[in-house]
């Protein structure tokens, strides 16, 4: 072993490494956090941070928001656009994955973090009572390794994980549209179901620019190119084709691992574990609250793995199995959806509000359904 064997590697300074790390330190562990880019560093992202979210990561982001939107417009195919609105509430935060990721992160190495950026892990050996991971700068030990790395989670993949979760496609489009389009779509976050099939597109109004981009939720057997979609959402919303635009695409997990989020000496945090919501694939609340759960563990338990295990199983899980349902009626089961906005629509769009902003949980949405809601879900689950 290293003699500067930490006691906690963190991998990837995303949301949920960079707050697992800062956790750590807190409860007095000699903490490094890796991370494979030089920050500040782009990340594939709409930026949208609802304020349950905002309120976990438990520092002030407001250097990191750019916008932040108190209205929200919806529009479902065979109704009326929907406008939501909780008086002069912030419904969602827009920020830019870079200077988020990078104001999380040095929160983390003020606290005591030792930073490793442009460092990429790219072995991970087991022994009996600590891991040595192989990096870019050498190698690292540490007792314990919380495996922050993202949806394509390199470090499960060299720990012997099988790939057991399910990716929702998506696109995003960050374009510096004119002062015009600017003004038409600074009011509110957009959101248009079905714009895609069993998806939805959306437009995120940052400071100077639009995020604009759609992602595939479930499963479709018609695999619409994703970036064609694109171009034509843009030009639905009459705006030019030939704006300057940067194009980016990525996946979200968004179906949890099955076989196992932690083992032995390391766990698996946000969308390395497949924990971003299956409605929106909104990942940042719960990798925060990964973060607190994994930082829990591994520092308040003798068995971090099956700490870690248990109280996702009890604090995340539930959620997940009721957005899942949700989910399914959104986009697979769209007559039902479009009966239940219907029938309900002032209830059902603010559910949907309260979920997307995480005003409300899923779990709470299905405990408060009507009966009719509660046939209905029971045909789609
Ligand atoms: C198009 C799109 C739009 C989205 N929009 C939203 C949104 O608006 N709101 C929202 O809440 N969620 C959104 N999401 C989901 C959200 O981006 C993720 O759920 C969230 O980033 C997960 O955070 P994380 O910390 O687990 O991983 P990440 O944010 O992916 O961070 C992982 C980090 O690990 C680093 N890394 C990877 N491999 C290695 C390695 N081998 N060695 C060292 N470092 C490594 C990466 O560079 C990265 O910095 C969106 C996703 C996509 C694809």
């Amino acid at each position: 072993m290293n003699a500067a064997c930490y006691d906690i590697a963190v991998v990837g300074a995303g949301p949920a490494g960079a707050m697992a790390a800062r956790l750590c330190v807190a409860a007095g562990r000699r903490v490094v956090l890796i991370e494979r880019e030089t920050l500040p560093r782009y990340k594939t992202c709409g930026g949208g941070v609802v304020p349950r979210a905002a309120e976990l990561m438990g520092i002030d982001i407001t250097p990191a928001i750019e916008r932040t939107c108190r209205r929200i417009e919806l529009y479902v195919p065979g109704l009326p656009p929907q406008t939501a609105q909780h008086g002069d509430d912030p419904l969602i935060h827009m920020t830019m994955r870079d200077t988020l990721d990078a104001l999380l992160t040095q929160a983390a190495a003020s606290a005591g973090a030792e930073l490793r950026t442009a460092c990429r892990v790219t072995g991970v050996t087991e022994h009996d009572d600590y891991i040595t991971l192989s990096t870019g700068q050498g190698d690292i030990d540490a007792r314990y390794v919380l495996a922050a790395d993202g949806a394509r989670s390199n470090i499960a993949k060299l720990a012997g994980w099988p790939e057991t979760r399910q990716f929702a496609p998506a696109v995003e489009w960050e374009v510096h549209a004119s002062e015009a389009d600017m003004q038409r779509f600074s009011a509110a976050v957009r959101f248009d179901f079905d714009f895609i099939r069993s998806g939805y597109a959306w437009v995120f109004p940052k400071r100077h620019h639009l995020s604009i981009g759609l992602g595939r939720l479930r499963h479709t057997t018609a695999d619409e190119n994703l970036n064609a979609a694109a171009a034509r959402y843009l030009q639905a919303l009459g705006i030019d084709a030939d704006t300057p635009m940067q194009r980016h695409g990525y996946v979200v997990p968004i179906t949890p691992r099955t076989d196992a989020i932690a083992r032995r000496r390391i766990l698996l945090l946000g969308d390395a574990a497949g924990l971003a919501d299956p409605v929106a694939a909104e990942g940042i609340t719960h990798a925060i609250l990964s973060a607190q759960h994994a930082a829990e563990a591994v520092t308040a338990h003798r068995d971090p793995a099956s700490a870690y295990t248990q109280l996702i199983g009890q604090q995340l899980m539930p959620e997940l199995r009721a957005a899942k349902i949700l989910s399914r009626l959104l986009y697979e089961h769209r007559l039902l959806r479009t009966m239940v906005l219907r029938l309900q629509r002032r209830r059902a769009v603010e559910a949907m509000v309260d979920v997307f902003t995480g005003r409300r949980t899923f779990s709470d949405v299905l405990a408060h359904r009507s009966r009719f809601l509660r046939y209905l879900l029971s045909r789609a689950a």
